[in-house]
């Protein structure tokens, strides 16, 4: 038999069938297709991943053991950012390498003020932003203010909010899992937010040494303060003089610990700590930095109680 002779033979309702067959595929397919997310930091991409569930596909650029401020990009980050339908950052001048590698990818609405660009310091109250302009060539890598802003978890409740509204901008259809999931995670901080108030009561006015200015949100949430660094200026490394400083102050204002990172090395703040009995104390800027810091509400919970168990070790 000629095919158009079983073409003629087959009824209209079967072509319905096979094209409404056919429909169905494809749009369950679009419907299926999750959003691209590219976010520069983990801490960012763990954010988006608690509010997006499964309607998202997230991609970090910044290892978090390394220092946020100085990644050097790979190809395939490029390419992530190329593809992206979402790009998002941590605006200000956290990320120097941002723009030039949003040069390479070339995706249109990645760049700033695009619709596929995310700037989270939308609406955070920002930190230490200077009376008049800083220069870089003085030394200085927060000329806009502090950009560690994350680290208050109030601030973290803004971001999930922030990434909510703009999750339901691009894709509508999924709005009501968006909402879903942020409430859910909005509780889970209320709950965390409970258990962390007798570690507050310890931090309360008390002083703590930094290797680099990333604490003063933190700082600020928890009502303990950082004034001096090992860093005499953000991005300058320690120098003798400033050390010699620093050896005296933690004296004078009988400072218990010093705070920093995994990825800053501890030679000269292990030294300082030996020789003034403070104690130096490794806690987490970004999620995945350390293995207990796995996810956002985990890791403000791994600094807040590392800190305060040292407030309350014996000397
Ligand atoms: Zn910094």
């Amino acid at each position: 038999m000629k095919t158009k002779e079983i073409t003629r033979l087959l009824p209209a309702s079967f072509f319905l069938a096979v094209a409404m067959t056919i429909f169905v595929i494809v749009s369950q397919a679009s419907a299926a297709q999750p959003l691209r997310v590219v976010t520069t930091l983990s801490t960012f991409a763990d954010l988006v991943k608690q509010v997006g569930g499964d309607d998202v596909e997230v991609a970090y650029v910044a290892p978090p053991k390394f220092n946020p401020h100085f990644i050097e990009a790979r190809p395939s980050d490029v390419l992530k950012i190329k593809k992206a339908d979402l790009f998002v950052h941590a605006g200000l001048d956290l990320e120097a390498w941002r723009d030039p590698l949003l040069d390479a990818a070339g995706n249109p609405n990645a760049f700033p003020g695009q619709s596929g660009s995310l700037d989270l310091s939308k609406g955070i109250a920002l930190l230490e932003v200077p009376d008049k302009p800083l220069n870089r060539l003085m030394g200085d890598i927060h000329l806009y203010g502090n950009p560690h802003y994350w680290l208050d978890p109030e601030n973290g409740r803004l971001m999930a909010k922030t990434i909510c509204d703009k999750l339901c901008e691009m894709d509508p259809a999924h709005c009501d899992p968006y909402h879903a999931r942020l409430e859910s995670f909005l509780k889970k901080l209320d709950q965390k937010e409970t258990e962390w108030k007798p570690l507050l009561a310890v931090l309360h006015g008390k002083e703590l040494l930094a290797y680099h200015n990333e604490w003063p949100y933190l700082a600020s949430y928890a009502g303990f303060e950082t004034r001096q660094f090992l860093e005499p200026k953000p991005g300058i490394p320690p120098s003798p003089k400033q050390l010699a400083f620093l050896q005296n102050y933690i004296a004078q204002k009988q400072i218990k610990a010093i705070i920093q990172p995994t990825y800053y090395p501890k030679d000269n703040s292990g030294r300082l700590a030996q020789r003034t009995g403070a104690r130096l104390v490794v806690i987490c800027q970004n999620v995945g930095e350390l293995p207990q810091a796995s996810d956002y509400l985990l890791m403000i919970d791994y600094d807040l109680r590392q800190i305060a168990a040292t407030m309350e070790a014996k000397p």
